[in-house]
């Protein structure tokens, strides 16, 4: 028995080493892909559903691996985070996003997700400055999405760098709202233009009332701070019925589109139905 429970030992030991392998090897794959140019950003409509028309989109991030295949974002978000590699990745979502938008009609928004390490890296207004100039975009197409996480933990530092991309012009969604630490008092002091409202929220909408009310109770809490509200995840008419009902007017979802090509959007905004 003790020879067994060494030996199982082992085993964990080179399971553990198996894992720091992969993790060093995709890191090696990640700089490379950067170096390469990899990455492709997919796009989602944002829809206004009380004026039947799409007001942008989300640009999500795809990476292309030489041997894998397509790796979606969970897979490699953290990861850059871990590294640092963020930041320049983040940098290339900007650039591009940027490039892409620019070539659609005036109203048509672009968003984007800033990640806690990139929103709090040094260049992160720089490089906005540089792409809104380059390609000519307003700012106020521009919309960066962040997460609650950034309101927990130097919430001093925090504020200082919203109001800086504030005095740019871009807009700023806080992203996944209701999953987090959120403290509805934060909100007030954060100069937030949109709440995207968790897809969990949306997913029991229709069987649990539960998840209307509280919808109903982000939305009018919105209203009375000015910031316009946005639905996640929502893949059934039926759930839009109850989030208009409830004050929620725009809506994002496998219902309308799933993330789809930059030459996909572009039709889509023709009218043609995505691929
Ligand atoms: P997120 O920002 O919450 O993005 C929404 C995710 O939900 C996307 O997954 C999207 O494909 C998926 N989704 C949209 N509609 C529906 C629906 O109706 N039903 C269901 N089940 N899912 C839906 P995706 O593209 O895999 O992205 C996952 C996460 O990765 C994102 O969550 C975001 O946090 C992160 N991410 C994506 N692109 C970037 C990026 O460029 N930079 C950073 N820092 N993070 C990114
Ligand atoms: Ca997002
Ligand atoms: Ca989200
Ligand atoms: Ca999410």
């Amino acid at each position: 028995a003790k020879h067994e429970g060494k030996s199982c030992y082992r085993f964990f030991e080179q399971g553990m080493d198996d894992q720091a392998q992969k993790r060093r090897q995709m890191e090696l794959d990640l700089k490379r892909a950067i170096e390469e140019g990899q990455f492709e950003l997919h796009y989602q409509p944002l829809f206004d559903a009380q004026r039947q028309k799409i007001s942008g989109f989300e640009a999500l991030i795809r990476w292309n691996h030489p041997d894998k295949g397509t790796i979606s974002p969970i897979n490699f978000i953290s990861l850059a985070e871990e590294t640092g590699l963020i930041v320049p990745i983040g940098e290339w979502v900007i650039k591009e996003a940027c490039r892409q938008a620019s070539q659609w009609p005036d109203d048509i928004r672009i968003a984007i997700n800033v990640s806690p390490v990139q929103f709090r890296s040094n260049g992160l207004r720089t490089v906005l400055l540089q792409a809104l100039s380059r390609y000519g975009l307003p700012p106020e197409r521009l919309e960066l999405e962040i997460t609650e996480s950034l309101l927990i933990e130097n919430v001093e530092d925090t504020l200082k760098v919203l109001h800086s991309l504030r005095v740019i012009g871009v807009r700023i969604a806080l992203d996944d709202f209701g999953t987090g630490f959120s403290s509805l008092a934060y909100l007030r002091s954060f100069p937030f233009d949109k709440i995207k409202i968790d897809r969990s929220f949306v997913v029991d909408i229709v069987q649990d009332k539960s998840c209307a009310d509280i919808v109903q109770a982000i939305t009018g809490l919105a209203a009375a701070l000015g910031m316009e509200t946005l639905a996640e995840g929502v893949e059934e008419q039926e759930q839009v019925n109850i989030l208009l009902q409830r004050g929620c007017n725009n809506i994002q979802g496998y219902l309308i589109s799933r993330p789809i090509t930059a030459e996909s959007a572009s039709a889509f905004l023709e009218g043609a139905l995505p691929s």
